[in-house]
């Protein structure tokens, strides 16, 4: 019988708590009765530096049942880091785990499906929406764009894939092995390598509360996405400062030619285009060379990802007595 951990980051979840809590340990102790899980599976929350009282509500559940542990990070160090720390968490004690997230936006029955991947030999089981009619039409548009940008960019990710995902020990350990600080779940899992499969679930709407993703969020998770797997743009700017060689070694011919014919007129246009096309884009390579930079600079400062406080877990059921 395998181990399942279920890993769930929140941040100021208090609203979704109670019922996210009371749903997974339903199907937490189905999946025992049925004999698909040992009885040393686990909901393990994340509390990723919440203002509110997330933390008590775990310790909270903890003691009411050793099905619910808990890790507590110092500061909220965003989904995707308190979700590795869950993770590597898991890691230690699980044969499997499914990560989700805490708001029941992700369908709790979709469990089911993805063992059912796991027992025919996938290491990792990807949960895919398969509507997004419950999110707002911002949400989708811009989602969508990222999606076909990433593509664009020529990194493989799963499309209409957010963070639901079942992943082996084995898929953990590779997991494991990727050690950069600016981290994209969604790039990286991909390519971990091993069996993959995926599983389709409605989205539904987030049960209490208002998303912790705020537009800045979102725009920085994207920014991240991108840059953290693709040079692609550096080339572009690369292509274009050549493409741009090109244009002003024609356009010095034709000044020349049309000095030597005597019909040159001093042009003032030309000249404040050719400074402002220029600026611009020696400032938009700038900006790109730049951004890879600050990857490198954070990258070398090999800074830890995460800070765990404390933690609560009680590994066997059996209580000392
Ligand atoms: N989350 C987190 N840290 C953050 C922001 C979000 O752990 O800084 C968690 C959040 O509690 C939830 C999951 O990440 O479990 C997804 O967040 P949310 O539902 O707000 O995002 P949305 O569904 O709106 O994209
Ligand atoms: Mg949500």
């Amino acid at each position: 019988m395998k181990t399942l951990y279920l890993v769930i980051p929140c941040y100021n979840e208090e609203e979704v708590l109670p019922e996210t809590s009371k749903r997974l340990l339903q199907k937490v102790h189905h999946l025992e009765a049925q004999g698909r899980i040992s009885p040393q599976s686990r909901i393990l929350f994340v509390d990723d530096g919440s203002k509110d009282n997330t933390w008590t509500l775990i310790s909270d559940l903890h003691r009411q049942d050793e099905h619910f542990a808990g890790l507590k990070l110092a500061h909220n160090r965003g989904h995707q880091n308190a979700l590795l720390a869950g993770l590597m968490t898991a890691k230690e004690h699980c044969d499997i785990c499914i990560s989700m997230d805490a708001d029941l936006q992700d369908d709790i029955e979709a469990v089911d499906k993805m063992l059912d991947e796991n027992d025919k030999g996938s290491e990792v089981v990807y949960g895919v929406r398969s509507s997004r009619k419950t999110d707002t039409f911002f949400k989708r548009f811009t989602a969508q764009g990222f999606y076909k940008f990433m593509k664009l960019m020529g990194v493989d990710i799963v499309y209409n894939h957010a963070d639901y995902r079942l992943l082996s020990k084995n898929a953990l350990e590779g997991l494991a092995e990727y050690k950069e600080v600016n981290l994209f779940l969604r790039g990286i899992v991909p390519l971990i390598g091993y069996k993959s499969s995926s599983v389709t679930y409605e989205r539904s709407e987030r049960f209490a509360g208002e998303s912790k993703y705020p537009l800045k969020k979102m725009l920085s998770f994207a920014f991240d996405g991108i840059t953290s797997f693709s040079v692609k743009p550096i080339r572009w700017v690369t292509i274009l400062g050549f493409l741009i060689f090109l244009a002003s070694i024609i356009a010095i011919v034709y000044t020349l030619i049309s000095k030597i014919l005597g019909h040159a007129v001093a042009g003032w246009t030309a000249t404040m285009l050719s400074i402002w096309m220029i600026g611009g884009i020696q400032l938009l390579s700038l900006g790109v060379i730049g951004e890879y930079i600050g990857k490198i600079y954070t990258e070398t400062k090999a800074r830890p990802r995460y800070r765990i406080e404390a933690v609560e877990l009680t590994l066997d059921t059996e209580k000392d007595t």
